[in-house]
């Protein structure tokens, strides 16, 4: 795959002391879906606007399709920007809001005319060509503002948290069409959002960043699975992280014990024993040992709070030093435990060493 997007070096510093951007390298694959991920105020529009010439870097340079384009203007880069809040005229039809998008290009009405029924097509709302925006849905204004940005056929579209406009059901729908009509168009998505179930859900990569950095860039299993940082582990999923010291360390295996309970963990670094770290756990990769039953990192505790969520249920457990370990219990597995968990019956968990994650320091979030 060739490259589309190179951003080399990218920075923004609005003033001194404010900086949006801070010396970001990222490079986007031709038809790829990117994902710019993060909290909010970390940098992730300031990025897209660059990209899409809105806004000036203060340093860095951005290449598209190997075209030096840091400084041309927004109508001279073959890249297209879906924003938040549609922005469609509202005097105008559904076709003509989507013709808008043509306009600078000087094709004939025949030309204008099958572009516009392409792109309604591709959205599903051709047959709503001669409304007007009012008359439609939130979905549907998405999808036409998505075909206004299409219609022009850009090498790049870039979409600024195109769905947080939605509620939550109409949202999880267009996750998955958005995600269907980039397989469908072909052309480069990078989306930008805060919410992590976004991101993986709809990415081929996402690129985590923090504070005007990449904190970490990767595919969704990848960076799920592994982590950097807490930073990526907190924001990514949701983590218990435990202070520890290293009791051992040898042959890809670290033994770490913290207040309440040891931890063998996978390691591919070599840490002196006596090192402080912090241990990450997720909660759905914890389980309830049934009695009598052994397993690696076996730990024990008290049950402290059961926090019910339909597909199953999170729990609270207390250990020896009052450090508080969450564990979930799916619906399958809550079914063959005979007692549903009380407050305050002892109880025992487990994880298996490679679910266990290791970070230097003592760096809980
Ligand atoms: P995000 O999209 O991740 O929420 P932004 O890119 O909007 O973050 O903002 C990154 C940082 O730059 C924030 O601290 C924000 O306040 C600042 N910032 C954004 N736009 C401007 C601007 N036009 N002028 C000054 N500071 C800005
Ligand atoms: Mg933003």
């Amino acid at each position: 795959m060739a490259a589309i997007i190179e951003l080399e070096n990218i920075s923004k510093h609005y003033s001194p002391t404010i900086i949006g951007v801070d010396d970001v390298s990222v490079t986007v694959e031709d038809g790829e879906f990117v994902t710019l991920l993060g909290p909010s105020g970390c940098g992730k529009s300031t990025l897209l606007r660059m990209i899409g010439g809105f806004e000036e870097p203060t340093g860095g340079a951005i290449r598209l399709a190997g075209k030096d384009v840091t400084w041309d203007p927004p109508y001279k880069r073959e890249v297209n920007m879906v924003f938040q809040d549609y922005a469609l005229f509202p005097h105008m039809t559904v076709g003509q809001n989507v013709a808008y998008g043509l306009k600078t290009l000087k094709l004939n009405r025949a030309e204008v005319a099958d572009r516009v029924k392409d792109a309604l097509s591709l959205v599903g709302l051709y047959d709503k060509v001669d409304q007007r925006p009012q008359q439609l849905s939130g979905g549907q204004r998405q999808r036409i503002a998505l075909a206004r940005a299409i219609v022009r056929r850009p090498k790049v579209l870039l979409l600024d948290e195109p769905l947080s406009a939605l509620d939550a059901k109409l949202r999880e729908q267009m996750q998955i069409e958005l995600k269907h009509l980039h397989e469908k168009v072909g052309i480069t998505f990078i989306m930008v959002t805060h919410d992590q179930t976004e991101a993986l859900v709809m990415s081929d990569r996402v690129v985590v960043m923090e504070r005007g950095k990449i904190a970490q860039q990767g595919k969704p299993q990848d960076l799920y699975d592994h982590p950097a940082s807490p930073y990526v582990a907190n924001f990514i999923g949701t983590t218990t992280f435990l202070p520890g010291k290293v009791s051992k360390c040898t042959g890809g295996k670290v033994t770490v014990a913290t207040g309440g309970a040891m931890f063998e963990a996978e390691t591919d670094h070599s840490y002196s024993p006596g090192k402080v770290v912090t241990v990450g756990l997720r909660p759905e990769k914890v389980r309830f040992l049934a009695e009598g039953e052994t397993a690696a990192n076996t730990i024990t505790g008290k049950i402290a709070e059961v926090i019910y969520y339909g597909l199953g249920l999170r729990i609270a457990v207390t250990l020896s030093d009052g450090a508080t370990v969450y564990a979930d219990m799916l619906l399958p597995d809550r079914l063959s435990h005979s007692k549903l968990p009380e407050i305050g019956t002892p109880t025992r968990i487990a994880i298996e060493p490679h679910n266990v994650f290791v970070f230097e320091g003592n760096v809980a979030p």
